[in-house]
């Protein structure tokens, strides 16, 4: 049987590709609207109930054959989190269930991204309120939670597309005026990643010091491209053929020289963080992705078998 939408299109050989970030224990009050242990299990438990939770390798392959069965899902995460190890891994290991860690490696083994160091100085800090004036930012209360998620909200977006070097300054900066130390265990060690692939899940590549890579020289960015690969080709002993872009909006984070060089260099298919769903027609460079944060049950399955009929708005290539 082959169902149609109202313009004729086939509506089978649809995948969709879910992506998380850090999966918390519990519930973070920094990071709210997002996925924990509790929730993360019961989205596996709707995912293992009413949808077809495949490999990336049978996700794509299958995709480009025209071979996928009906309600096809591939789980990704991006970053490489210590809790993706600790939580996540330990939560599909218990249904059964397969999954990809897009991996930026120069944060492994006591590494942390830019945007964390900034949450866990304002989580840590004793002060009531950081004069960021130097970053053209008003005074800024942190005494309550909802502050300093307030406070993150403002700072974060002022820094993302600041030059690597220069943000990195930045951060540390903020962390000097919050007066706080930081954690050096938010993301995993090269070992845990050698047990998620000795474990039976798929290792991507994310670059290696996670970059907008519109924001650097092609040349830079294929580099930093080749070494996160290749850093984590010789860590677990096989090829990567998968990349997801840093950030990952089209045409914003990365534009059609990246999806030119993603194939140049030997990658079978690379994934954006723009909203939809794959079919055929798409490019294998920039596969689009869905994410449902918070949501469970009856919510969380209604609003991905959606998902296989809302179209992706944007490419870059
Ligand atoms: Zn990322």
């Amino acid at each position: 049987m082959c169902e149609r939408e109202a313009s004729g299109r086939v509506m089978k050989n649809r995948l969709a590709i879910l992506n998380y970030h850090q999966v918390p224990a519990d519930a973070d009050p920094l990071h709210l609207n997002t996925c924990h242990r509790h929730i993360f299990r019961k989205q596996l438990e709707s995912l293992a109930r009413y949808f077809n939770v495949i490999s990336i390798d049978e996700g794509v392959r299958g995709l480009f054959a025209g071979k996928l069965h009906r309600n096809s899902v591939v789980i990704t995460f991006d970053d490489g989190y210590r809790n993706n190890f600790e939580v996540a891994f330990d939560e599909l290991q218990r249904i059964g269930l397969p999954a990809t860690f897009f991996i930026a490696s120069d944060y492994l083994d006591g590494g942390r991204m830019w945007n964390d160091t900034i949450i866990e100085a304002l989580r840590s800090t004793r002060k009531t309120a950081l004069d960021l004036e130097q970053f053209e930012l008003p005074i800024l209360p942190v005494r309550t939670n909802a502050q300093r998620v307030a406070a993150i909200n403002a700072i974060i977006p002022v820094f993302k597309y600041l030059q690597p070097d220069e943000r990195e300054q930045a951060v540390r900066r903020v962390a000097k005026i919050a007066e706080v130390d930081l954690p050096d265990d938010l993301m995993m060690t090269s070992a845990q990643v050698k047990s998620l692939h000795a474990g039976g899940m798929t290792i991507g590549a994310h670059t290696a010091s996670h970059p907008i890579l519109r924001r650097l020289p092609a040349q830079d960015a294929r580099e930093d491209i080749i070494a996160g690969r290749d850093f984590l080709e010789q860590l677990v002993g096989c090829k990567l053929r998968y990349f997801a872009y840093p950030n990952g909006k089209p045409g914003q984070d990365y534009d059609k020289t990246h999806v030119q060089m993603l194939s140049e260099l030997g990658f079978e298919a690379a994934f954006s963080t723009q909203w939809g769903f794959a079919d055929r027609s798409i490019n294998r460079f920039e596969i689009p992705r869905v994410g449902f944060g918070d949501h469970v049950g009856w919510r969380f399955s209604l609003r991905l078998l959606r998902s296989y009929f809302e179209a992706p708005v944007q490419f870059a290539a």
